[in-house]
């Protein structure tokens, strides 16, 4: 993802100076050199590489660190605060009615964003709507009307007629009862007259509150010129980056958000309906140089959470702080955390874990450990209720049973028990905290 490397490679250089009171020539321009390197190689161009470079270099040599502060941690603010700053705000979404524009190439991936974005402002408890006018791509129809199903949003389109124009015209009438309508576009394969033409007319009929430019992150040095005839066309609010789950940098996109002199709205990272996230910058910049998430993070906890509560009624995750935790509670976790999204996305937001975890542990082990996740739901399904309630009684020939049945190894049945073992202790840890250590730990 954008300037994946630089969390990782800043961290080494920043690492060298610590116990440092003070800040050499040379530091500094090890640091930016760093930065440089990153920046170029995740696609950013390079005239906003300059930039930020000088600013860096000039700050951390003539700003006087507060006293008290480490040569290490005044260069990491001045970084941190350059790169919100190169980054830019998130764009003003308010949560309230409005009608949005995604424009973009065929591919960039503004249908799917279209469905996830509705997904999300339903999960703000608005009510979207999607209306698909890409009349030009065999299937978009289909494929809209499948991902707004699965989002569980409203969705309008009109696979028999013909001209965007008239089927954006309809579908705001149809979708009048809704608060925000996500008007997707059709794309092509490069930009020419027709697409142009084509978006500025349904532009001037639907008067969107917002226009947003839809970005794949691969789009590398492409994106000035893109951003500049979208913009001339219709004006770009905002930009979104999609695919940077991907090998893709996106720092392309920058030059995009410059060009327009717009910001960004939101990031794509996978193609389901929850793959999506509101660009925070401070958020975003912070989990780069590995310090954490924790707002994105305490979202999507918060969002598992209900969802897992709203499906078993009777669960209560106060009663598996109080009293024994069995292996039921451990399958829930287990779906609360799958509902979380990737491990590896999750583990990045964890400040202390993210970025330094990662780089350590090699690449195919969070997919190990979500196939494990797997193993231990169709074994923990072959059990009995008494066996899940009580892990303790099961010996070695229920072991055995219980292997036979799930057709999993034994060897597998006992890591799970393992596992559940390790659990049960962390959750005593956290029942003997109280709630001053708690927030202790989270501000580490
Ligand atoms: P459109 O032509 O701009 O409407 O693009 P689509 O929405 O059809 O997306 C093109 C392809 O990219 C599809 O196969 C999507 O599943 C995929 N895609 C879109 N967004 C993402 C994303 O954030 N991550 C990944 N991995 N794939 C994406």
């Amino acid at each position: 993802m954008v300037l994946d490397n630089l969390g990782s490679s800043l961290r080494g250089s920043l690492d060298k100076l610590r116990g440092k009171s003070r800040l050499s020539e040379e530091d500094v321009a090890e640091i930016v050199k760093e930065i440089q390197r990153s920046l170029i190689q995740a696609d950013v161009d390079i005239a906003l590489v300059q930039e930020l470079s000088s600013s860096i270099e000039e700050r951390a040599l003539n700003e006087e660190p507060p006293g008290g502060t480490s040569a290490r941690d005044h260069v990491l603010r001045i970084v941190y605060e350059e790169l919100v700053a190169l980054v830019g705000e998130s764009t003003d979404l308010p949560l309230e009615s409005q009608t949005i524009l995604l424009a973009g190439l065929q591919g960039s991936g503004k249908t799917t964003t279209a469905a996830k974005m509705a997904w999300w402002f339903s999960k703000k408890g608005l009510r979207p709507a999607v209306i698909q006018t890409d009349t030009f791509r065999p299937g978009a129809y289909d494929q809209a009307k499948q991902m707004c199903e699965r989002a569980e949003v409203d969705f309008y389109g009109d696979p028999d007629e013909e001209d965007p124009v008239e089927i954006a015209r309809k579908g705001l009438e149809e979708t009048a009862d809704a608060d925000i309508r996500i008007v997707d576009t059709s794309g092509r394969s490069g930009l020419n007259e027709t697409l142009i033409e084509e978006l500025k007319s349904i532009e001037e009929l639907v008067a969107p509150d917002r226009n947003l430019l839809v970005l794949d992150a691969a789009i590398g040095q492409g994106a000035k010129d893109q951003a500049k005839a979208f913009g001339d066309a219709v004006g770009i609010d905002g930009v979104v980056i999609t695919k940077l789950d991907g090998t893709a940098k996106g720092g392309g996109a920058l030059a995009a958000v410059d060009q327009t002199d717009s910001t960004i709205a939101f990031l794509g990272t996978g193609e389901e309906v929850a793959d999506i996230e509101r660009f925070e910058p401070n958020g975003f910049i912070s989990r780069l140089l590995g310090m954490g998430d924790l707002k994105q993070l305490a979202e999507r906890v918060e969002r598992a959470m209900s969802e897992q509560e709203a499906e078993d009624e009777d669960w209560d995750p106060e009663d598996m702080m109080k009293g024994e935790f069995t292996l039921k509670d451990m399958r829930r976790q287990m779906d609360a955390m799958n509902k979380m999204g990737p491990l590896s996305q999750v583990l990045d937001m964890i400040p202390g874990l993210g970025g330094g975890l990662m780089d350590q542990l090699p690449d195919d082990a969070m997919d190990v450990t979500q196939e494990r996740m797997q193993s231990f739901k169709v074994i923990m399904d072959s059990m009995s209720e008494e066996e899940l309630e009580n892990p303790r009684s099961i010996g070695k020939t229920r072991i055995e049973r219980i292997s036979r049945g799930s057709g999993k190894p034994e060897e597998t049945v006992r890591e799970l028990l393992e596992q559940h073992k390790m659990m049960s202790r962390m959750m005593k840890q956290f029942q003997g905290m109280g709630d001053s250590d708690m927030q202790r730990m989270m501000k580490q």
